[in-house]
């Protein structure tokens, strides 16, 4: 089966060819970060309409690429939400119309099963269930993943996500946008002991992730006036390493039969998150997988996948599926989080 798949929820546009034996045909994407960096983060109208403008495109390069005509495709996979509702709309409808042109079955996608799915595309060998430490620009979450559609959350942020946490501190120490590659280059050159800086709910009996009050901390750091950004940026770097890796520790206890420790979302681009993870699954026995670092932010190579094992399992979706700027893979875990978290 070949799967055409659309992203556009946040701030890049992207479009590829995808196989169900995991074959990338084609994967074509645009950032938009040169639009969005004078204002230091994403314009939500700003994204939509560059969308709107680079999507149709990318999508005739992605075939040309491939070598396939639309006609050849068997289904088209959208992201449908969660996301900058302006910019979802643009790749679902996008997705919708090509699905009416072609006749063929639309996959309304998940974003966060594009990532969740994804190490699936890169590792023929991994298996289900495995716990997946899903880390995002807008999400922290600890995922067991039984199956496709079969999302069992085990942890989530009380606040901030990590990936969030990354690009507001790269803004207070101004390193730019996007902030988690800066934070990271900087990083390198600092001393992460020299600025003490808190673990937010290290060692808390609660499952769950919290970095606003580390942000804060980032914030009296720089107005201190005594320490290097990069010493900053090296300290906030560890403390956010130490907290994935408490909870993700946690989280083994309680995901039972898992198979393998699963990173994915823009944050697995980290060198530091990775390395740590790595050693956190080997000492457990695990085998330790994450998506190559192209495949960890944004693409659509991730939704056409997701896309393939949705259709192969049958699912795909009618014309009139809404676009959803909120759409939690858990639903069940969802309902509980206003009775406290
Ligand atoms: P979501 O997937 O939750 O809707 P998103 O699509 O904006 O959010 P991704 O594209 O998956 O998020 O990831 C982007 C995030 O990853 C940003 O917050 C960015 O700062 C962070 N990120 C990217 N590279 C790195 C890195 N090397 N180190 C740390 N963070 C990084
Ligand atoms: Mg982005
Ligand atoms: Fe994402």
């Amino acid at each position: 089966t070949v799967i055409l798949g659309l992203e556009s929820s946040c701030d890049e546009t992207a479009a590829a060819l995808v196989t169900g034996d995991r074959r990338i045909l084609s994967h074509k994407l645009a950032g938009q970060e040169a639009a969005h960096a004078p204002y230091g983060g994403v314009v939500p109208e700003i994204a939509a309409r560059a969308h709107v403008e680079i999507l149709g495109p990318l999508v005739e390069a992605a075939l040309e690429e491939a070598g396939v005509a639309l006609s050849d495709v068997d289904a088209i996979a959208a992201t449908a939400g969660p996301g900058l509702i302006g910019g979802v709309m643009v790749g679902l409808v996008t997705g919708k119309a090509l699905a009416l042109a072609s006749g063929k079955p639309l996959v309304a996608v998940n974003h966060l099963e594009g990532h969740a799915l994804s190490p699936r595309l890169a590792d023929p060998d991994l298996q289900f269930p495995y716990l997946l430490l899903l880390v995002s620009g807008g999400h922290c979450q600890l995922l067991l993943v039984e199956g496709v559609g079969r999302y069992r959350r085990l942890a989530t942020t009380i606040d901030d996500a990590a990936g969030e946490a990354f690009d507001k501190t790269a803004k207070l120490l101004g390193l730019g946008y996007p902030g988690g590659p800066r934070v990271e280059e900087a990083a390198k050159q600092g001393d992460p002991l020299a600025v003490p800086l808190p673990r937010p709910l290290l060692g808390s009996p609660e499952p769950h992730f919290s970095f606003a009050g580390l942000k804060s901390a980032v914030l009296r750091a720089r107005d201190a006036g005594v320490y290097r950004a990069e010493d900053i940026a090296a300290g906030f770097q560890k403390a956010v390493v130490d907290c994935l890796e408490d909870r993700t520790i946690r989280a083994l206890r309680s995901a039972h039969g898992a198979t393998a420790l699963v990173v994915a979302g823009g944050v697995a681009a980290n060198g530091a998150v990775r390395a740590m993870l790595e050693t956190l699954a080997a000492n457990a026995g695990l085998r330790f997988v994450a998506p190559p670092l192209w495949l960890c932010t944004d693409n659509a190579a991730m939704i056409g996948w997701a896309g393939a094992e949705r259709f192969a399992a049958g699912l795909t979706d009618p014309l009139d599926t809404p676009a959803r700027a909120r759409w939690p893979l858990d639903p069940e875990a969802e309902k509980v989080r206003g009775a406290g978290v």
